[in-house]
């Protein structure tokens, strides 16, 4: 447990509330409590947070910070994109440092969001500064292998304390931790099967590179939905056609959904070379590139999504834009079966801390025994259905950490807590009252942003087709 609540705790697991102990440190907040009540102003301080392993605030040269993580903190840098403008983040994260470090350097910066969430959540789009942070705190090294000054060491040990930081994150804010999800989430294709081909220089070669770019500050993101394929990769139909360099292709098609476009320097999707009839892994640089068509992207839909507002999961048009096809080619469902259920997890997560916050927030306004029967019943089952989050998530945690196939428990998982949290949040909303309409209030942001977890994928009728099949036909 990395934090505690002191007073009249509901979770085991931490929210930014009222009273936080972290070791010897105490948290005071006493805004949430007004803030959940939807008449709070925001405290007025968006500073950088007091990690206490991090020298933050524009250090030219790289420090020492801590246990054994190093930074360059590099100036923001504004791009001017088309119809667009965007920002990449280019913090350098130099070496490596532990999970525990990382969490409570999350932790700092979660509270630091949460102090400002009614501020927050109105927000439509990202900050740049933001991610840097993130950077700074070392967010980005959960995609980096552990021999190579990362975080990562394998699906079964490096799910659970990913899901950690990101549930954390999301306790701060959804659309932030939603975002970075994606991070780990597509470098797992690497991380998850780089030792399968040991002896192939290019796919060793390709790894390498791609670990490097993250501690270069490059953030990673995906955008692989296509409109009408209903969350399903195998139905991709974007073209990759071949430019006779190695790995190197030229992409047309149309993709939805890429959630922190414009801020992750890279994204991945899927596409199909001509002369194949399945899809492929490939990967996009999309630094400096603007999206007005000029160079072969363009923003058909800005993302305007009634949750998750601020992910920017802006849809784009591709014409004969460079794409690098992943050096192992072939292997789309290899790659699909090894990571899905870490995917699921993190996804999950970053709904599982939307409901801590919400509860707890919850549980600091109701609780005060004055209720009619109406608001009693319901409180209650929303404190079941917490309660059943609580035993789903553990499950599929546990389930990646013990079974050799952990699919369909997880899936489980996620399709129960998908349902779960919409109807918590339907609950919550009904017992505090018409308040919870107004966008003043947290409540009406977090009911949206829970429902995102049903789309999130394996969408919801891909999900219930799965559960349906079972796993029967394995994906290998
Ligand atoms: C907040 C948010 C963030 C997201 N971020 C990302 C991201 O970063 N990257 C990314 O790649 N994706 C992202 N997604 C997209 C997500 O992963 C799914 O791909 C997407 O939600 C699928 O939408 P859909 O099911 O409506 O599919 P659509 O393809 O839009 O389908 C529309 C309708 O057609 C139906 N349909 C489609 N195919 C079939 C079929 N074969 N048989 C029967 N019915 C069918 C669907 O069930 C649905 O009813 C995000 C989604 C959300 C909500």
């Amino acid at each position: 447990m990395v934090f505690c609540l002191t007073t009249r705790s509901f979770h085991q697991t931490a929210t930014i509330a009222l009273r936080l102990e972290r070791g010897d440190k105490i948290y005071e907040d006493a805004n949430l409590s007004s803030s959940a009540a939807g008449s709070a102003s925001p405290v007025e301080s968006d500073s950088v947070p007091d990690f206490p392993n991090h020298p933050l605030g524009g250090a030219p040269e790289p420090q020492v910070i801590g246990h054994n993580l190093k930074c360059f903190r590099s100036a923001d840098q504004k791009y001017t994109l088309g119809a667009k403008s965007s920002s990449f983040s280019r913090t350098i994260v130099k070496d490596a440092m532990d999970h525990r470090t990382l969490l409570n350097n999350v932790g700092d910066l979660s509270a630091e969001f949460a102090r400002r969430r009614s501020e927050r959540q109105l927000r439509r789009s990202l900050d740049a500064g933001d991610f840097d942070k993130l950077a700074r705190a070392g967010l980005p090294l959960v995609g980096v292998p552990i021999d190579e000054g990362g975080l990562w060491q394998n699906v079964e040990t490096s799910t659970r304390p990913i899901c950690e930081v990101l549930r954390t994150l999301a306790q701060g804010d959804s659309s932030i931790a939603l975002v970075s999800a994606m991070h780990p989430a597509v470098l797992s294709y690497w991380l998850t099967v780089r030792n399968e081909a040991a002896e192939d220089d290019a796919w060793q070669s390709q790894c390498r590179q791609i670990f490097q770019s993250v501690r270069e500050g490059s953030w990673w993101g995906t955008m692989t939905s296509e409109p009408g394929t209903g969350g399903d990769v195998g139905r991709t139909r974007t073209i990759a056609r071949p430019t006779g360099s190695p790995h190197q292709y030229l992409l047309s098609g149309q993709k939805h959904f890429g959630s922190g476009s414009g801020m992750m320097s890279s994204m991945v999707t899927t596409a199909v070379t001509e002369g194949d009839d399945q899809p492929d892994w490939f990967f996009l640089d999309l630094r400096d590139v603007p999206w007005d068509g000029s160079r072969g992207v363009k923003l058909v839909f800005e993302w305007d999504g009634h949750g998750m507002t601020a992910t920017q999961s802006h849809a784009m048009v591709f014409e004969r834009f460079p794409a690098t096809r992943i050096a192992w080619p072939g292997h789309l469902p290899t790659i699909v079966a090894r990571t899905g259920s870490f995917i699921g997890c993190l996804f999950t997560s970053v709904i599982v801390g939307i409901l801590d916050v919400a509860l707890e927030t919850a549980y600091l306004q109701i609780d005060s025994g004055d209720q009619r029967a109406f608001e009693q019943v319901e409180w209650a089952r929303a404190k079941t259905e917490g309660w059943l989050v609580q035993q789903a998530f553990e499950g599929m945690q546990r389930a990646v950490e013990q079974q050799d196939d952990p699919r369909l428990d997880v899936l489980h998982g996620k399709t129960a807590i998908a349902e779960l949290s919409e109807s918590i949040l339907t609950r919550l909303c009904r017992v505090i009252g018409g308040g919870t309409y107004a966008r003043r209030s947290p409540f009406g942001f977090w009911f949206e942003d829970v429902r995102a977890l049903g789309f999130l994928r394996p969408p919801w009728g891909l999900a219930q087709q799965s559960l349906i099949d079972g796993f029967s036909s394995a994906a290998e």
